[in-house]
């Protein structure tokens, strides 16, 4: 029964796809628009958001004006720079995953979500990495998610499956890009790798600084450097500044990156990710959302500092999509309440993987009650703390859980979301997934000594046209329809 409806869903599928030849068609992904960056640029810093939306920009602006009485530097280079707005659909559906939509900007090319720079057959994508190394460039990548993770992957891997991420640390350990400062030991390390190889050695063969703790970081001199700090990704920015997780900022590591960079003689090209905004934002945890998104504006700031000093710089920002659909909503009369009440913001002081954490397996409902208003300053019902204890348990009982599959955590930011306009007690946030979603998302350029101007709304292929055309590289990859990488997939 399941079987034969499956099937009929793959005959609609099908169906659908023939009739509506093209589904993937109407926004071109061959031409380009015309590149905002006028000339040619020596250094290219390109900064992803992930998982941001300008929901999330409005959010983090009127919260940074109103607690920290200033603009976010992300405003100023909005304002500053030059602004647009990206969309992000990859080869074979209109909601991009990170894997689909970094390798659109690595390569030009739509791709399935997924992979890293790479069609389903087999057939690789070269990145603009790897031309920008061909052209005697210097280049570099750092994540604060693991430095193996989508995000940083696709503009050096090629893996049909981005969650392979020893054979992605091994690709890097071939490719050796000069700067490689991310979370993730455990794809490198030899007690960690389920093979047991050693990729740190090959790169401290090479002449690297191969680095895991903090101290050994702010002190190494270096022209060439593998920094990876703990297993998984780096700690939320909310956990490092009020939970007492230790690791080096997004700035810090970007900052070094830049340091080792910086006078390169022929220039470099810089991948940097502030990874973990999609992370909070999959869990629908606005106050962590909220404290990545501070931890990249200082990072960004950092850079437009060095762009201001630096002549033939370019830094190209862009989300890669959004997740999560987070909407500030307007409370009370005339919507007077709305900022007052998204202050809120101001009480969280943990992420929900730490409140997770700290509840364990079986939290009775005083404990969630407490745990939930010391962290997040909201005093959620008996029945919304029922609520959670059961999710924890299992027993999945929010409304509309289909489009929150992220359990139990999801339960956890349903009951922080329901506020009503006449009795703001709740944040006024609200999430409608813990998925990725379609929209277009924010983007800029900003130069120094390199004109750059208004885009409008782009394609995220048309970024790969762009760096190349100011780094001066010819290259074209091959291109594969919709309809042919779907087919792999029947
Ligand atoms: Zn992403
Ligand atoms: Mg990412
Ligand atoms: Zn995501």
């Amino acid at each position: 029964m399941i079987h034969s409806n499956n099937m009929k869903r793959k005959d609609f599928l099908k169906t659908g796809m023939a009739a509506g030849l093209g589904a993937f068609l109407p926004i071109s992904q061959k031409k380009s628009s015309p590149s905002p960056i006028i000339g040619k640029a020596r250094n290219i810093i390109f900064f992803a958001y992930d998982g941001f939306t300008w929901e999330d920009f409005s959010s983090a602006q009127h919260f940074s004006h109103r607690n920290f009485g200033k603009p976010l530097h992300l405003e100023k280079l909005f304002r500053t720079g030059s602004a647009g707005s990206m969309q992000s659909h990859s080869l074979t559906s209109m909601v991009t995953d990170s894997a689909a939509a970094t390798s659109a900007w690595a390569t030009g090319r739509k791709i399935v979500n997924g992979s890293l720079s790479i069609y389903p057959d087999g057939d690789e994508l070269t990145t603009i990495l790897e031309l920008a190394k061909a052209k005697g460039k210097a280049t570099g990548i750092i994540s604060n998610t693991t430095i193996t993770h989508a995000t940083p992957g696709g503009w050096i891997a090629k893996q049909i499956n981005r969650r392979d991420e020893e054979n992605i640390a091994e690709q890097y350990a071939e490719f050796k890009a000069d700067v490689m400062i991310g979370g993730g030991i455990e794809a490198f390390s030899p007690q960690l790798r389920s093979d047991g190889n050693d990729l740190y050695k090959p790169l401290l063969d090479s002449g690297y600084s191969v680095i895991t703790d903090r101290e050994a970081f702010a002190n190494v001199r270096s022209d060439k450097i593998l920094a990876t700090f703990n297993e998984g990704h780096i700690p939320y920015e909310i956990d490092r500044r009020f939970r007492g997780a230790v690791s080096p900022t997004l700035n810090e590591m970007a900052k070094k990156g830049i340091e080792i960079l910086d006078g390169s003689e022929n220039g470099f090209l810089l991948h940097i990710e502030a990874g973990r905004i999609d992370h909070a934002n999959h869990r629908n945890d606005a106050g962590a959302a909220l404290w990545e998104i501070f931890a990249a504006d200082e990072t960004l700031g950092m850079l437009m500092d060095y762009v201001d000093k630096t002549p033939e710089t370019v830094l190209i920002m862009a989300s890669d999509h959004g997740t999560g659909g987070a909407s500030v909503y307007g409370v009370g009369e005339r919507y007077r309440a709305s900022s007052d009440v998204h202050d809120l913001l101001n009480r969280r002081t943990a992420s929900f993987p730490w409140i997770m954490s700290q509840l364990g397996n079986s939290p009775d409902t005083d404990l969630i009650i407490d745990m939930i208003e010391d962290t997040t300053g909201v005093l959620v019902s008996l029945s919304d703390a029922e609520l959670l204890q059961q999710a924890i348990a299992g027993e999945i009982q929010m409304p509309d859980a289909a489009a929150f599959p992220r359990q139990p955590i999801a339960t956890l930011g349903w009951i922080l979301k329901g506020g009503t306009n006449d009795n703001p007690t709740h944040l006024n946030i609200n999430y409608g997934t813990t998925q990725h979603t379609a929209g277009a998302v924010p983007a800029a350029v900003y130069g120094n000594g390199v004109e750059v101007k208004p885009f409008g709304l782009v394609d995220n292929t048309d970024f790969f046209y762009w760096m190349t055309e100011a780094m001066v590289i010819e290259h074209q990859n091959p291109e594969m329809s919709p309809e042919k990488a779907a087919s792999f997939y029947e």
